[in-house]
């Protein structure tokens, strides 16, 4: 009997004559579309010799079908374009900055062909990778030198070790920081064979408190901005200045991790507050270090600025071999740093710039606009354009609420989180927040041409249950 039904499933040849999967050969390959078929061959033949009698439809033009949908499904790039709405203006999770779009076809450019990535094209020698960054970054931050690894994370590491490796860095214990992904500042230290030196206490640490930690075997003071969490309350710390001053007086190397890179002031609530880097050199700090794709709006990246000596020390470590920036990131991150250096346009053209400086005035506009088409689509209730809170993200602004605009709505059918679920999961992939049982779109990171789609997806979402 088992043997019988076994014998009905169709030849794999037969199966790959059906259209859908004829279809699919071109564009995924014979190899895909055979292991497809074969695997699920396998999977009904496991099925009916548990059970010969089951009311399986073996036919080719079935299983055609269904092999066609499982590779359909299967090969859907796991990267795809996503709508924030989340208004978290750098998040993590969605890729943080957004980039300029000078930027952005900077890096298809250097992507899809060849660029003069390290050859000098006047002399036809060849040059340093960085050649193609450090200037620009030394007019923004007006310091000696500049070099760029992969991330921030890469940059303090790199920094450590060249700076002080064997040597203590005096650090308060307020800044013993974990930034998401576990960067913890005690391993990182560790991993650059630096030795960490804690002073003060979480909440007060005094200059005098560095002071006395300064010894024989001191190789940095470090300051690391805690960019994803403040102490409120009894606190005291010591300021940049006052480090600075303070490495001067004993002729020790001072390192500003400020994180953000929050390079141009910006109309935004809190973000003074953000260390800036160009202060930090002005101050005379010896090196500081920040991310590309903070608060600078560019790529990932970690920069790295300061004194020459440093610098020169930095590069010729060999872990700048395995930190290195990559050619797409290199170009998009110069064409970054050539935005910067126009001040007056610089916020407009830089969309985590504008996003986090945008007026509310503009904010509600948009949310008038989104409201009226929820409205006219006519599949969501409580559609309600309000004022209400966002955050940065990112490790930036930690404790900054930003009033912002949104638009909240509910389904009469769906409940909130599987509407929440089903608008992450359409194409393009819709992500909200969610606030007391309703789907709320924040306007600040809902781009004026992301407004219609985003209205589109919800329809599509709604119409289908
Ligand atoms: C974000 C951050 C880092 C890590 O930067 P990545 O570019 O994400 O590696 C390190 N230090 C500080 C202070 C930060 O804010």
């Amino acid at each position: 009997m088992t043997n019988k039904n076994l014998r009905i499933l169709p030849a794999v040849h037969v199966i790959l004559k059906i259209n859908a999967i004829q279809e699919l050969i071109p564009s995924l390959g014979q190899e895909n579309v055979v292991a497809e078929i074969r695997h699920y061959l396998d999977e009904l033949r496991s099925l009916l010799s548990k059970d010969s009698n089951q009311n399986l439809d073996t036919s080719p033009e079935s299983i055609g079908i269904e092999v066609s949908n499982r590779l359909a499904t299967h090969y859907k790039p796991k990267l795809r374009k996503v709508i924030n709405a989340t208004g978290i203006v750098l998040h993590t999770n969605l890729g943080r900055s957004p980039m300029a779009e000078e930027a952005a076809k900077a890096a298809y450019m250097a992507a899809a062909g060849y660029i003069n990535l390290e050859v000098d094209i006047e002399t036809g020698k060849r040059s340093s990778r960085q050649d193609s960054v450090r200037e620009w970054i030394c007019k923004l931050l007006k310091c000696e030198s500049a070099t760029v690894v992969n991330n921030c994370a890469a940059a303090t590491i790199i920094v450590l070790k060249a700076v002080a490796e064997n040597k203590e860095v005096i650090i308060s214990r307020g800044q013993l920081i974990e930034i998401g992904g576990s960067f913890r500042l005690p391993e990182i230290m560790k991993v650059s064979k630096a030795i960490m030196k804690e002073v003060g206490s979480t909440n007060i640490t005094r200059i005098k408190d560095y002071e006395a930690a300064i010894g024989a075997n001191t190789g940095a003071l470090l300051r690391v901005h805690t960019s994803n969490y403040k102490i409120n309350g009894f606190t005291e710390s010591v300021t940049i200045e006052e480090l600075i001053a303070l490495g001067k007086k004993h002729n020790i190397p001072v390192i500003d991790d400020a994180g953000s890179g929050a390079v141009v002031p910006l109309n935004c609530k809190g973000f003074g507050e953000e260390p800036n880097p160009v202060t930090s050199m002005a101050l005379g700090a010896d090196l500081t270090l920040f991310s590309g794709d903070k608060l600078l709006g560019g790529p990932q990246a970690g920069i790295i600025a300061g004194k020459k000596e440093w610098i020169n020390k930095i590069e010729s470590d060999p872990l700048m071999r395995a930190f290195r920036l990559d050619k797409m990131n290199l170009a998009a991150l110069e064409q970054t740093l050539l935005l910067h250096l126009n001040s007056s346009t610089v916020s407009e053209k830089i969309p985590t710039l504008k996003m986090l400086s945008i007026s509310m005035d503009e904010l509600h506009e948009k949310a008038l606009q989104l409201e009226s088409k929820l409205k006219q689509i006519g599949c969501c209730d409580k559609i309600q354009a309000k004022i209400s809170e966002g955050f940065a993200g990112g490790g930036t602004l930690p404790d900054q609420q930003m009033p912002t605009w949104v638009v909240d709505f509910s389904s009469p059918h769906l409940d909130t989180q599987a509407l929440s679920h089903k608008l992450r999961t359409s194409q393009p992939s819709l992500f909200t927040r969610i606030k007391d049982d309703k789907i709320v779109l924040d306007l600040r990171t809902l781009n004026n041409d992301e407004i219609d789609t985003a209205v589109q997806v919800i329809l599509n979402a709604l119409k289908t249950i």
